[in-house]
């Protein structure tokens, strides 16, 4: 990508209806430039209203992605559990290739109490499948795993990357606002945050850094991580550090704010970055 984007999870408030579309009309009027369709219980849209909701969002310039659902356990107890948890991630990127996504984001597992190696085995065993699938049906969507808020969730820095770099088809998405959160409160200062996207790097290449896929808002968080989602001035997180170091390192792609109120958030990081960094 030749920019970075800014852009909000969900409908954003202010929208006319909750409907995408109306998300999509909201975004062009904040001059935000991307939404990401919270499928959170599943993508339940049909053929024909998602390759609407496409063309809709083509016609105003506004860039689709998608968040699968949050029962998403690789790594659950049962066979049963498992398959259900890879149709969701079937399920989003197939709909979200009809109305033209460009990533679909998900949480891959618990640990459900086993060891880190063993889940992600387990996890690692359930992506290729999808993914294999998904490249059969020829199907372009780019599936990213997402770095999680909680110690007890799978999802490190270094669990997603590793994913990423042994699974074809996959790329991160790097919450920033999970890593400070997972790990009590790091991730907090600009040689941290440089020091995460030099990972990204190493571990993928530098044309990661051209295509990636960011979360990022306000958090508060216990010692067991993530407690919810705050405004970005009512968290502990450095934002500003953060656009400082995506600016320095001349990373491109988007960046997805999941505040409270994230259009308002999403346009503060937005105007921020344009300050710090020139118009990007
Ligand atoms: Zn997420």
């Amino acid at each position: 990508m030749s920019e970075l984007l800014f852009g909000v999870a969900g409908v954003p408030k202010g929208a006319r209806g909750t409907s995408s579309e109306a998300g999509v009309d909201r975004v062009r009027e904040l001059g935000l430039d991307a939404i990401e369709l919270a499928w959170v219980r599943g993508a339940r849209m049909g053929e024909e209203a998602a390759r609407s909701l496409g063309e809709h969002a083509r016609r105003r310039g506004v860039l689709l992605t998608a968040h699968a659902a949050y029962y998403i356990n690789l790594n659950a107890e049962t066979k049963e559990k498992r398959a259900k948890s890879r149709n969701y991630i079937l399920q989003a990127a197939r709909t979200g290739a009809l109305c033209g996504v460009r990533s679909v984001v998900f949480h891959a597992a618990s640990y459900m109490g086993r060891d880190p190696e063993d889940a992600y085995r387990v996890v690692k065993d359930q992506v290729e499948e999808v993914a294999g699938i998904l490249r059969e049906e020829g199907n372009p969507v780019t599936l990213r795993p997402e770095t999680t808020g909680k110690p007890s969730q799978f999802g490190s820095l270094e669990e997603v990357l590793r994913l990423c770099a042994e699974v074809e088809g996959l790329a991160p998405c790097i919450d920033l606002a999970h890593l400070h959160a997972r790990s009590g409160g790091a991730f907090n200062s600009y040689e941290e945050f440089v020091e995460a996207l030099r990972r990204v790097e190493e571990a993928l290449g530098r044309e990661a850094l051209k295509d990636l896929h960011i979360h990022l808002s306000g958090i508060s968080y216990t010692s067991k991580g993530e407690r919810k989602h705050l405004m970005l001035s009512d968290s502990d997180l450095h934002y500003g550090k953060v656009l400082e170091a995506l600016c320095r390192l001349g990373v491109r792609g988007v960046v997805i704010c999941e505040s409270p109120d994230q259009a308002a958030d999403a346009q503060l990081l937005q105007h921020t970055y344009r300050e710090l960094c020139g118009s990007g």
